[in-house]
């Protein structure tokens, strides 16, 4: 059966890694200039190198972002990185700005995907783009998959989708909220989220003068803060209607997201190619996962009906983080131990779990943690090497993780209290 590319954020040498080893189809990653996300870690010339290799040497696809708004004096230094990726065998780029795409044709031939960015909503807009030498459009988040069927049928073009991650409450960064209150460019990389953040409505008089908690709660709200977006449940849908591509948003957050969303994702597609249907109890085990990461609650938004208030998470700003990784796999000495690069601390007799590349999460009991030279240690360190015990089927660069004992704490004491 066919089904879509999956597409991983990478937003560090990593993070690329883990996606790819995790899964991903193809990953989307920045060189240091001319894509959105300064926060990333965006790849050096070397880690760029290095990076695409890698990906192309396990079968993955690699796109590198030039989605910003550029100035002038910012396209004079485009040509030669351009020149550099096409040396890479980069296998897209993907913008938004047309002086860009312009640069593009008359330096290289990359193929060009038109970002998000760019808000491509109907069948003209897409032909349009078509026509300035766009193979691929992302889809803005506001088209339903029904949508971007009859875009794709009407243009040939190849179709993107945002499958999983955070939204954005504009036309993909078409927003100068970031830029006003915290003096940061979304169209320029450097969006502060500040849609997420608490606003007051002071507009109503009735409601400016109540006490009543209601009163309150509508005068000082998240009322802009979007829901994350959540595609597994409709993949089906995605398939039915030929969408070439999943995307998953997030080349800011951690590892432990890159290889979770790759994983949960790849396995769910890989089901539907084997099965033809997702009719499944690992449905449940999909979503489990997914719940283990940083994240509000989960929405489909727009992909099936236009996103309205259901699609808001009011409640408050931060995200719910029931998991910390414990540390990466960094070698795997057969029936001796695991030698792991600790991330977050841990003690002995913590229970431990194992992210596989394919197939069930490993449950590890720790008797003992050791250093290297197999002295036992009580609490592990982050940036520390330590061995822990040997366990079938794991391998370099999985990732280990922990119950975050804040969170556990902190439900403990919200139960004392109902
Ligand atoms: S502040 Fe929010 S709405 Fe504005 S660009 Fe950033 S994510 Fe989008």
């Amino acid at each position: 059966m066919w089904v879509p590319e999956l597409l991983c954020p990478a937003g560090s040498l990593e993070k690329l890694k883990v996606a790819t080893l995790y899964g991903a189809d193809a990953v989307y990653l920045g060189g240091q200039k001319f894509g959105l996300r300064q926060a990333s870690e965006n790849f050096t010339p070397d880690e760029l190198f290095e990076g695409i290799e890698f990906a192309h040497k396990h079968g993955t696809k690699t796109y590198v972002v030039l989605n910003s708004f550029l100035h002038d004096k910012d396209l004079e230094e485009l040509p030669e990185f351009l020149h550099d990726l096409e040396a890479l065998n980069t296998d897209a780029v993907i913008v938004s700005d047309l002086g860009v795409i312009e640069t593009i044709k008359k330096h290289v031939k990359i193929p060009i995907h038109l970002s998000t960015q760019a808000s491509c909503l109907n069948i003209e807009a897409a032909k349009l783009w078509k026509k300035m030498g766009a193979t691929r459009v992302v889809l803005g988040r506001e088209v339903t998959i029904k949508e971007a069927k009859k875009i794709k049928e009407a243009t040939g073009l190849e179709m993107e989708m945002f499958v999983h991650g955070s939204m954005c409450m504009a036309y993909s960064g078409n927003c100068v909220i970031s830029n006003y209150t915290q003096g940061r460019d979304s169209n320029r990389g450097g969006c502060a989220h500040s849609c997420r953040f608490e606003y007051s409505i002071d507009f109503l008089n009735d409601v400016k003068n109540a006490e009543s908690e209601q009163a309150q709660k509508m005068r000082n709200a998240y009322f802009m803060s979007s829901k994350d977006l959540e595609g597994v449940r409709v993949l089906e849908e995605f398939i039915h209607a030929g969408i070439d591509s999943l995307k998953i948003e997030g080349r800011n957050k951690s590892h432990h997201y890159a290889g979770t969303v790759a994983k949960v994702y790849s396995e769910a597609l890989s089901f539907y190619k084997t099965h033809g249907h997702f009719v499944s109890t690992n449905i449940l085990q999909w979503e489990t996962e997914l719940r283990k990461l940083a994240h509000r609650d989960y929405t489909t938004a727009s992909l099936i009906e236009s996103a309205d208030h259901t699609s808001i998470y009011d409640e408050r700003e931060h995200d719910e983080n029931d998991y910390v990784v414990s540390g990466v796999v960094m070698d795997v000495v057969a029936n001796k131990g695991i030698v792991m690069e600790v991330r977050s601390a841990f003690h002995p007799n913590d229970e431990l779990e194992i992210m596989t590349f394919k197939g069930e999460t490993k449950t590890l009991k720790l008797p003992w943690v050791k250093t290297l030279s197999e002295k036992p240690i009580e609490r592990s360190k982050p940036g520390f090497l330590v061995m822990v015990p040997f366990v079938e089927g794991v391998e370099r660069f999985n990732i280990i993780r922990h119950k975050n004992q804040k969170n556990e704490s902190m439900k403990k004491v919200e139960s004392h209290y109902v």
